[in-house]
């Protein structure tokens, strides 16, 4: 039957007491209802009188009928349980005992209801509803006919199939509005509107279940075969109704994680948000996105990131509260949709829990994999705020709270400016050629040994026309985003290589460093471009480094370490940078077989006050020694840490303390005085007097 029943995904624990009373209402109703029918019809029938056996077969069915229950999907995504019993327990009411259909009936409903652990209250006014329902129906039919409400048997003839289809649908009305009233004292909503809703989703197989009852009530009278031959179409509605809820579970869910997909987030954000205007409170949505999970995938293979993503999908989904919805939206982006409710407060929480969930390791094959998410939070502060401003909105806060991994941030009117800022960066970034104000800086490494300056780092700034300084943080991401970082990276080897000659000329003969990124080692033409610029500067390859991050080849590593390959073929160097802080760092060595690596800042600034940190140092440079690399330590800020590197014995430092990074200008400046020095020095002590 298209049943209503108290379900918990479309009912909320809001006003508790107004509920409770309703359905205590609804039981007690039921049990005087019940009990003075029993009462009075129980005496009065042969109960083992023969012309009671087609009830006893119709009584069977709708048991059977009812607990093979069909769950429906409903259109705004919640789930509905249709079942076939709806037409044997009209035929049953139409033609037998009314007790016997009502006795049946609440029997049926709460084994069900048992089954399905459904909490006692709600399966006692389930029962009693139905008892109400049927006891409805037979009223409607009998004041239709003139047949008595507790004649034991009565006998349908064609001309009372009219008075049927009414009882049937008196049936439909006091069954979904009984339930529909108490979803909308619960939930907030509109009953009228819960009505609508079972409409749209049940109508027309209630209209085929309703329409069949009499003719099985007619059919048990006429013979157990027909009443066979009636079942059959009633099997075919079970089984459709089973495949077009398969097909919107399909249309609605995640096929991966089993949880629900773009489509139905938004829908049960769109209602939570109506819920929010009709009865106050606000509503959350929240956005998770996965650190590191595509190095993951890349290097762990994609079984170990699917089996990851689950694993993910049910701790949300184990932190979600009552209510709320869990979604995958896509790769490792996941979101929540939480409310209404009555404070932000309650929205945090949820999201500290989530992201302090997420930072326990996952075990998948044996491999321990440290996760973590960032989240970005928005929340429906006014009434205007709609699905797509919050997903907007939360999605910038993803974007801030990217920035500090891990963290969980909530939107604020300030980010847009940071958004429209980025908007207009990568506007001015997307033109051809390189954008205005763009330049190099050079930073000088030196040998630890001896302290001669043996190799400059070129780094990128740019000089915004109009916002000035951005930080290579900020436009080097964007470039790479929007592709602009391919012209600025070549512009950045060939003014560095014209850089490089013209302190060759000025008596500087130095190696340089460039930093590329994972666009430029797509670019299948890079090797023959590189070749032409060094033979048209006349530099050896071997002068040329080029730095690399591990997270650089992750992203397409076949292809770009074809790239590398053959840059290297024509003998130029290659560097791991910021060597560390990547995500597979052995594995990648391996494959890589750069010439230096490069000790990340993070680890060496405070190695000496980490013990930890100088720990990592150590082990690193141990390690690149082993395979015959050359290490270079980034981030030296005093004289202390430089001595230790000195002790440990990494072969080259770069950092604040020997120079910043500078203009070729500047760099000349420097490297001549730093020269005379050199020269000074190295003079016996009365010559200097002299
Ligand atoms: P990186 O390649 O690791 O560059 C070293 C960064 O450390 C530079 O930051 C440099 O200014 C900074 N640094 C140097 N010495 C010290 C020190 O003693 N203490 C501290 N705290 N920092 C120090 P910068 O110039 O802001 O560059 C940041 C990152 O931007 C670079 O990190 C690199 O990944 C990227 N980048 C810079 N230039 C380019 C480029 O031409 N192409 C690409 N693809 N990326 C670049
Ligand atoms: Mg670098
Ligand atoms: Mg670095």
């Amino acid at each position: 039957m298209s049943t209503a029943t108290a379900d918990g995904a479309s009912v909320r624990r809001r006003r508790p007491a107004v509920v409770t009373v309703y359905a205590v209402g609804i039981v007690v109703c039921a049990v005087v209802l019940f009990g003075v029918v029993a009462v009075r019809q129980i005496s009065t029938v042969d109960w083992g009188s023969p012309d009671l056996l087609t009830c006893y077969l119709l009584a069977g069915l709708l048991v059977l009928g009812e607990l093979r229950p069909v769950h429906v999907a409903r259109a705004d995504g919640d789930t509905d349980q249709v079942t076939v019993s709806t037409t044997f327990a009209l035929a049953l009411l139409l033609s037998g005992p009314l007790v016997l259909a009502l006795l049946v009936q609440g029997v049926a409903v709460a084994a069900s209801d048992a089954l399905g652990g459904r909490q006692r209250l709600r399966a006692a006014f389930n029962v009693a509803q139905y008892i109400l329902t049927l006891a409805s129906a037979r009223a409607v039919f009998c004041l239709m006919t003139g047949a008595g409400m507790l004649d034991p048997t009565t006998t349908i003839t064609s001309d009372q199939v009219v008075a049927a289809l009414v009882a049937g649908a008196t049936f439909f009305v006091v069954n979904n509005g009984a339930v529909a009233l108490a979803v909308a004292l619960q939930a907030g909503r509109s009953a009228l509107a819960v009505i609508e809703g079972d409409l749209r989703a049940q109508g027309l197989t209630t209209v085929i279940l309703i329409g069949l009852a009499p003719v099985a009530a007619m059919a048990s009278q006429y013979s157990v075969l027909v009443l066979g031959l009636v079942a059959l179409p009633l099997v075919g509605v079970q089984r459709s109704a089973g495949i077009a809820a398969q097909r919107q579970y399909e249309a609605l869910h995640d096929g991966l994680t089993g949880l629900a997909n773009r489509t139905l987030l938004r829908m049960r954000a769109d209602r939570a948000l109506t819920q929010a205007r009709e009865v106050g409170g606000l509503v959350g949505v929240m956005l998770l996105d996965l650190d590191h999970f595509k190095d993951v995938n890349d290097t762990l293979g994609h079984h170990v990131g699917d089996a990851l993503l689950r694993e993910v999908a049910r701790r949300v989904s184990a932190c979600q509260p009552d209510g709320a919805t869990v979604a995958r939206l896509g790769g490792d982006e996941f979101a929540v949709v939480i409310g209404p409710v009555p404070e932000p407060e309650q929205v945090r929480e949820l999201a500290a829990r989530i992201s302090s969930r997420l930072r326990e390791p996952v075990v998948v094959d044996d491999v321990r994999i440290g996760i973590g998410a960032s989240i970005g939070i928005a929340l429906s502060n006014d009434h205007e705020a709609t699905t797509d401003t919050l997903l907007q909105r939360a999605d910038i806060a993803l974007y801030q709270a990217k920035n500090n991994r891990g963290d969980v941030q909530v939107y604020s009117p300030e980010y847009d400016q940071n958004t429209v800022m980025r908007l207009a960066l990568v506007a001015d970034l997307a033109g051809d050629g390189v954008p205005e104000g763009f330049g190099l800086v050079f930073q000088p490494q030196i040998e630890t040994a001896t302290g001669r300056v043996v190799c400059l780092e070129a780094l990128m700034r740019w000089r915004h026309p109009v916002h000035g300084p951005i930080e290579p943080e900020v436009f080097i991401p964007l470039a790479e985003n929007c592709g602009a970082i391919r012209n600025m990276s070549h512009r950045a080897v060939e003014e560095s290589l014209r850089a490089l000659d013209r302190l060759r000329v000025a008596g500087h003969d130095l190696s340089m460093a460039v930093n590329v990124s994972v666009r430029l080692l797509q670019d299948l033409e890079v090797p023959t471009w590189v070749r032409e610029v060094l033979a048209e500067r006349s530099v050896p390859a071997e002068r040329l480094t080029l730095e690399v991050t591990e997270s650089t080849l992750l992203a397409d590593p076949r292809r770009a370490l074809g790239v590398l390959r053959e840059l290297r073929e024509l003998g130029v160097r290659l560097a791991v940078d910021d060597f560390g802080t990547g995500y597979s760092s052995l594995s990648y060595l391996q494959q890589l077989r750069p010439d230096d690596l490069k000790v990340d800042k993070s680890f060496v600034t405070h190695m000496l006050a980490d013990e930890n940190d100088e720990v990592i140092v150590r082990s690193t440079i141990e390690l690149a020694h082993g395979l015959g690399l050359t290490v270079v330590a980034e981030g030296v800020e005093d004289p202390a840490t430089l001595g230790r590197l000195a002790d440990l014995g990494c072969d080259r430092v770069q950092g604040f303390h020997i120079a910043r990074p500078m203009s070729e200008e500047s760099l000349l400046t420097w490297l001549d005085s730093r020269r005379a020095g050199e020269v000074a020095a190295a003079l016996p002590r009365q010559e200097v007097r002299s």
